[in-house]
């Protein structure tokens, strides 16, 4: 046995400490399921001083770690690192305190996405963010990503809801950071853990701002005879000063898929579909649906349908949601990239997009949060035919560049993590990236956090791709 491992031994229970080949299988790789690694252990705390005494042992034999939730990532943010500490959190998963006057809930970093709503909704309240893996993913995890989702463009990303935290930095002291209201003093220390990928420190109690429910929707369906004109609606909409809570496009590979699914109904000749829901107080919702009928019409949609039920709008929205792993129906692989572009600039993108597939010889479905400028195109490909992934992956590579050379960023939501640090140096200068190394050198001089991740250099090769297995059972789907 690893010799430090023996005093892990004293800190956790048998049970709570993994170390055998055979209990570390599971801990091997996250939702991006084509890089693996082995850890040399997994620790499972229950409290943040379990939390603290992990890392100073890190610390104190030099040994790299990495911080794990739902392991969800679809970068391979929580890969372990070869031969370290993989200390997973989803025995930290209380409710610490819900308070509906402060509309805060403070949870410990394992407590599930959805079950923040599913707390707050006998008080009228709810957890805005909204990640696709809500109901799996966790709220550490989330913060570590400044995850989002459909309602992200309304509301704004996990950053503009996460109001404090408790903290074990990589040397094993903890910090409180931020605090319950929404005025601080000093910098944001707060912000510049939300996002970092789990390279700073590691969160063991979140605060989290609830808001009260919209008390009613609207939501239109517009159908358009190009992806361009579709991409123009969504800034034109913005420009008209509307602020709707969700606008989502699918293309006609992603409309084909979903109708074959589930049956939504959908305009099945259409290029495009752009879905724009409003919400809030029925007297707002009702005038603004008034206006973003000319702002939609005034856009080229050739059909225009307004749900008129509840069960017509979740009809809308449940094609919206089957779009994703519907795809696989189409094609025996796909890669999901993750890239962003200012919203003006959309109708461009998906026209480039559309080159770039003919180009490459391979189809491409786009189902995403047009609203956000945050694009999920899917390449199609069969792993089978010579060469193909590769091809694939050069194709993802080509469609984050564009991004970048748009003004926009190379992930929304999913991260860097290990799959796109390669393309960290299309988007910053040394200088930046030097910046940044500073940062993390100065909280943790040895790299142990989360080394190897998000800044640039080689990932391993991919193996595969495909749907998650919590997508295959139906339990997540990937949006
Ligand atoms: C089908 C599917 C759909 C998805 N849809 C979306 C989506 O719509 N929007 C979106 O944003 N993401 C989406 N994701 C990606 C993923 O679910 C999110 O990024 C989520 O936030 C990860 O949470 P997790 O608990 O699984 O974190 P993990 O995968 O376990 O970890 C993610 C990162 O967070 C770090 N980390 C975990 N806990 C902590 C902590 N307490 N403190 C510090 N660092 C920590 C890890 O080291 C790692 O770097 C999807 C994934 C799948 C598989």
């Amino acid at each position: 046995m690893h010799a430090a491992l023996s005093e892990l031994e004293r800190l956790f229970p048998p049970g709570r400490l993994l170390h055998r080949p055979g209990e570390l299988v599971p801990y091997e790789s996250d939702a991006l399921t084509a890089f693996r690694a082995r850890p040399l252990a997994v620790v499972l705390p229950e409290s943040h001083a379990e939390v603290e005494a992990a890392v100073r042992w890190c610390a104190k034999h030099q040994i790299p770690y990495v911080a794990r939730g739902s392991g969800t990532s679809l970068s391979g943010g929580s890969l372990p690192i070869d031969g370290g500490l993989l200390i997973g959190l989803n025995r930290m998963n209380r409710l610490l305190r819900l308070d509906p006057q402060e509309r805060i809930a403070v949870v410990q970093p394992g407590f599930i996405n959805l079950q923040v709503s599913n707390a707050a909704a006998p008080y009228g309240l709810y957890y805005a963010p909204d990640p696709s893996s809500q109901p799996v993913s966790t709220i550490g995890g989330n913060l570590a990503f400044n995850s989002g989702g459909a309602h992200c463009l309304k509301y704004g990303m996990t950053s503009n809801h996460v109001l404090a935290a408790r903290v074990v930095l990589p040397d094993g002291e903890t910090v409180e950071l931020g605090s319950e209201s929404l005025e601080n003093t000093g910098p944001d220390w707060l912000g510049l853990l939300v996002g970092s990928e789990g390279l700073l420190g590691i969160a063991t109690e979140i605060t989290l701002r609830l808001l009260p429910k919209p008390e009613t929707y609207h939501t239109v369906l517009a159908a358009y005879d190009s992806l361009a004109k579709a991409g123009e609606a969504v800034a034109a909409v913005v420009a008209s000063g509307l602020l709707p809570g969700a606008m989502e496009i699918m293309d006609s590979l992603a409309i084909e898929a979903a109708e074959a699914a589930v049956k939504a109904g959908y305009p099945l000749e259409a290029r495009a579909l752009l879905i724009v829901e409003l919400e809030g107080e029925t007297p707002q919702v009702e005038a603004e649906a008034r206006y973003l009928e000319e702002v939609i019409q005034k856009s080229g949609a050739y059909e225009v349908r307004v749900a008129r039920s509840n069960e017509e709008r979740l009809k809308i929205w449940k094609g919206r949601k089957a779009a994703f792993s519907a795809v696989g129906r189409l094609s025996p692989d796909y890669i999901v990239q993750d890239g962003v572009v200012p919203r003006s600039r959309l109708g461009q993108a998906l026209a480039e997009i559309e080159k770039l597939s003919a180009r490459y010889g391979l189809r491409v479905a786009n189902v995403f949060h047009a609203g956000d400028g945050n694009l999920h195109p899917l390449i199609l490909y069969n792993g089978r035919i010579a060469g193909e992934l590769e091809r694939a992956e050069e194709l993802a590579g080509e469609i984050l560049k564009l991004c970048v050379a748009l003004g926009g960023s190379i992930t929304g939501e999913h991260g860097v993590g290990m799959e796109k640090k390669a393309y960290m140096t299309e988007m910053f200068a040394e200088a930046d990236l030097a910046a940044m190394r500073r940062i993390r050198l100065a909280l943790d001089p040895l790299e142990l956090a989360n080394r190897g991740k998000m800044f640039p250099g080689e990932a391993p090769a991919l193996q595969f791709h495909g749907a998650h297995p919590l997508e295959k059972a139906g339990v997540i789907s990937r949006e």
